[in-house]
């Protein structure tokens, strides 16, 4: 680079994203549970209308997502006027900090929140300002205590990642009520599907002048290699981000697939339940060999181990066995392995894999 051009603040300071490991040199079987995707594969009703979608990849996509739009608000049974699309949720996410917070502003996000947030507040020139949780549970104090002028946006993981815990309702409520009104809270809620009796924060979305709620057809839905989410807020707000919004950022294949996968509520009720009966086996199997969990509202459970030199064993005798787990040593868990929940044989595959670990070691 000559001395002439610079990247704009911030940009350098941007790590580069590590997602979730894919393959093992030398096997076919592998079994991924690094990275929260459903176990069944995508819904197939979004199959069958991608494909269709594809005779007509000669057009332009739709620029306002309509048909979308109604669609989730349909089946939400929230107003299509106040929902934006994007490029997953990832890009909703970029919509706020981007529309909302620059050089100069800060915006607060929690020690263990999505790996993400950083970055995307890099990328808007802003400040990260990381509180610590408590007992690997978001901490609303914390939160509170680091508000200042400059905070634009506060940034919530919930349920948190790679904690897989949740804000009680009346935690989540202080939250809500102690955000002063020219900062945005964010309600991430990516994995909302597999909590239960829990909205994802659209009340609060619905009803407040300052929160937003994302949520994202990449997690129950199957849908992460198609890249689609939504945000769900304020209509001024959803106004101020479909300005900075591509016009056609979400393809007709996209746009197909979500709308078919949105009204498969069925799909979506099966998947919740098969996770939360493999996720209590899994826990429970854990449990047994001395090895720590919380309760989780995801698809996900961390497995915390002794210590590094335990997770690193373990994380070496499951990728013998030929299954991928998250290490999350720098999420500040490098005790940790995040362990996507499978289906049955899945997940028993990972019980006998650590099993027989513990017999070895
Ligand atoms: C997986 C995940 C998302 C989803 O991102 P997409 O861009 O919609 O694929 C968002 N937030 C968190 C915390 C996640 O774990």
């Amino acid at each position: 680079m000559t001395q002439q051009i610079k990247p704009q603040p911030g940009i350098m300071d941007i790590e580069l994203y590590q997602g979730g490991k894919s393959a093992i040199a030398g096997r076919t079987d592998v079994l991924k549970l690094s990275s929260n995707e459903n176990p069944l594969g995508p819904v197939p009703a979004a199959i069958t209308a991608a494909a269709s979608a594809a005779a007509d990849m000669h057009r332009y996509p739709s620029t306002d997502h309509a048909a979308l739009r109604t669609a989730i608000g349909e089946i939400w049974n929230v107003d299509p006027d106040r929902i934006i699309c994007g490029v997953g949720s990832d890009e909703v996410l970029q919509f706020v900090t981007q529309a909302f917070a620059g050089p100069g502003d800060e915006i607060i996000h929690t020690a263990h929140g999505f790996s993400l947030y950083p970055v995307l507040i890099h990328m808007a020139g802003a400040t990260s300002v990381c509180v610590p949780e408590r007992e690997r549970v978001v901490d609303v104090d914390a939160i509170l205590g680091a508000l200042s002028d400059k905070t634009r946006i506060v940034l919530l993981t919930n349920p948190g990642n790679p904690t897989g815990t949740r804000l009680s309702d009346s935690e989540l409520a202080r939250l809500v009520d102690g955000i002063p009104p020219h900062v945005i809270l964010v309600i991430d809620g990516a994995y909302t599907e597999y909590a239960e009796r829990y909205d994802g924060g659209l009340s609060y979305a619905a009803t407040r002048p300052n929160v937003l709620m994302t949520r994202t057809f990449s997690k129950i839905y199957g849908l992460g290699g198609l890249r689609i989410g939504w945000g769900y807020g304020p209509r001024e707000m959803i106004d101020v981000m479909t300005r900075i919004r591509q016009p056609f950022n979400l393809s007709v294949i996209q746009l197909a697939a979500a709308e078919a996968a949105v009204r498969d509520t069925d799909w979506v009720a099966d998947c919740a339940a098969l996770n939360a009966e493999q996720r209590a086996r899994l826990i429970g199997a854990l449990g047994q060999l001395g090895i720590a969990t919380d309760p989780s509202d995801t698809n996900f459970v961390l497995a915390r181990f002794a210590d590094k030199q335990e997770a690193r064993s373990a994380e070496d005798a499951l990728t013998a066995a030929g299954i991928l787990v998250r290490s999350v040593a720098g999420y500040g868990f490098p005790e940790g392995l995040r362990i996507t929940v499978g289906d049955t044989d899945q997940t028993g595959r990972v019980i006998d894999a650590l099993n027989q670990w513990r017999t070895v070691a």
